[in-house]
């Protein structure tokens, strides 16, 4: 609840509404998760509630973890037994969680194992808001209770990207939220928002508008929403092609709105808002990772306020597809530089607990 719903329960109890603040207190600043322990509030009160509420509404089905305990995936069941996935990720200097906002999606790219599912349904902003309450509590109880470890040696296909390195003592803030996880955020825009506004909050959860990043498929409408909206979010547009003819086999977004429309839309939202936009590039082999193709996009975003960010494809069981080798991102990379294009390579993280989103997920579906 936020705090103007938590004044309206309150109410119902006869409670006056400085007893709602002092619970949105304990829930989204002190993080407590059992109302016996919100000291402040009269102990008939802490009795009542108990008997009459929970706090949250997801279930927890499983939780794994790897890269030397920074990685955590959770999959949670919503009330409705839809399931849905949350990724915490830390890293040396700032802990991120990699939130969903559907389960399910119905966009249908053909190398996502969430669009495998189709639309299952819409989250509540609640929802969104309890998976990132869950990776700060998880931070929390991680930072207390663990030392990193000496790092695994990686191979150079498992673990590659610039990542910062290991952190040497776990950061306790979790300082980023990204909408990267199961489903397409603008199209579940209204309860989306209600959730970012619930996150950034000051008096609550308060994470910073920087600290939170949306990703889109490239829906127009919602980037020319954006634009407008109050708040200084970072947006990153999935791309993944720089022409119609491959763009439109991978992703059947792009009938819809083609190349051209959301160029020229990220170019507005840039030119308005005076923000530099992400372009995410998942690169697979043979498909969409060729230099010429690298060519035809560093000509796409000529001159913007951009930056790309290349993607080795997380293997999805089943699919057709490979993700492009080493030398190849590389190269690509290389190309985007030349031209004068900022161009990164994606940290893989959970690589071997099926992190890309939808499979837990899927397989929780599908599986035995
Ligand atoms: N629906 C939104 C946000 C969720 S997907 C969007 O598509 O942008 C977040 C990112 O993960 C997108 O860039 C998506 O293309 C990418 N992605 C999907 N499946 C992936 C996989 N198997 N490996 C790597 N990235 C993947
Ligand atoms: Fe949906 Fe994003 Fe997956 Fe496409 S990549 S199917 S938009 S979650």
């Amino acid at each position: 609840m936020s705090q103007t719903e938590l004044v309206e329960f309150l109410g119902t109890y006869g409670e006056p509404a400085f007893r709602a603040r002092q619970i949105a207190r304990q829930l989204y600043v002190n993080q407590v998760d059992d109302v016996m322990q919100m000291s402040d509030l009269p102990l008939a009160l802490r009795q009542r509630l108990t008997d009459d509420c929970r706090i949250g509404s997801l279930t927890q089905v499983r939780v794994v973890n790897t890269d030397d305990n920074l990685t955590h995936k959770a999959l949670f069941m919503l009330p409705t037994g839809e399931q849905i996935e949350s990724v915490l990720m830390i890293y040396k200097d700032r802990a991120t969680v990699c939130v969903s906002t559907q389960a399910g999606c119905a966009m249908g790219c053909t190398f996502c194992a969430t669009g495998r599912l189709g639309l299952l349904r819409n989250l509540e902003s609640h929802h969104i808001v309890e998976q990132v309450l869950w990776a700060r509590r998880t931070l929390r109880h991680l930072s207390k209770t663990t030392t990193p470890t000496t790092p695994t040696k990686h191979t150079d296909d498992a673990w590659w990207g610039d990542d910062g390195g290991h952190p040497d003592a776990l950061p306790q803030h979790l300082g980023n939220v990204v909408f990267m996880g199961m489903g397409e955020p603008f199209a579940n825009y209204d309860r989306w928002w209600q959730a970012v506004e619930r996150l950034h909050d000051p008096q609550g959860i308060n994470i910073g508008a920087r600290g939170l990043t949306v990703s889109t498929v490239g829906l127009v409408p919602g980037i020319k929403r954006l634009a407008d909206a109050p708040l200084p979010i970072n947006l990153a547009i999935s791309l993944h092609a720089p022409n119609d003819a491959l763009r439109s086999a991978m992703m059947p977004v792009n009938k819809r709105w083609n190349v051209a429309e959301l160029i020229d839309t990220t170019r507005e939202y840039v030119h308005k808002t005076g923000r530099r936009v992400s372009f995410e590039y998942v690169l697979l082999q043979g498909e969409n990772d060729t230099p010429e193709l690298a060519g035809e996009l560093a000509d796409l975003v000529h001159g913007m306020l951009c930056h790309v960010n290349l993607i080795p494809w997380n293997p999805v069981p089943g699919m057709p597809l490979g993700r492009s080798e080493r030398q190849r991102v590389v190269a690509f990379q290389r190309v985007l530089q030349t031209a004068g294009v900022p161009c990164t390579v994606r940290v893989e993280r959970g690589v071997s607990i099926a992190a890309a989103c939808g499979q837990l997920a899927g397989a929780a579906i599908s599986g035995p």
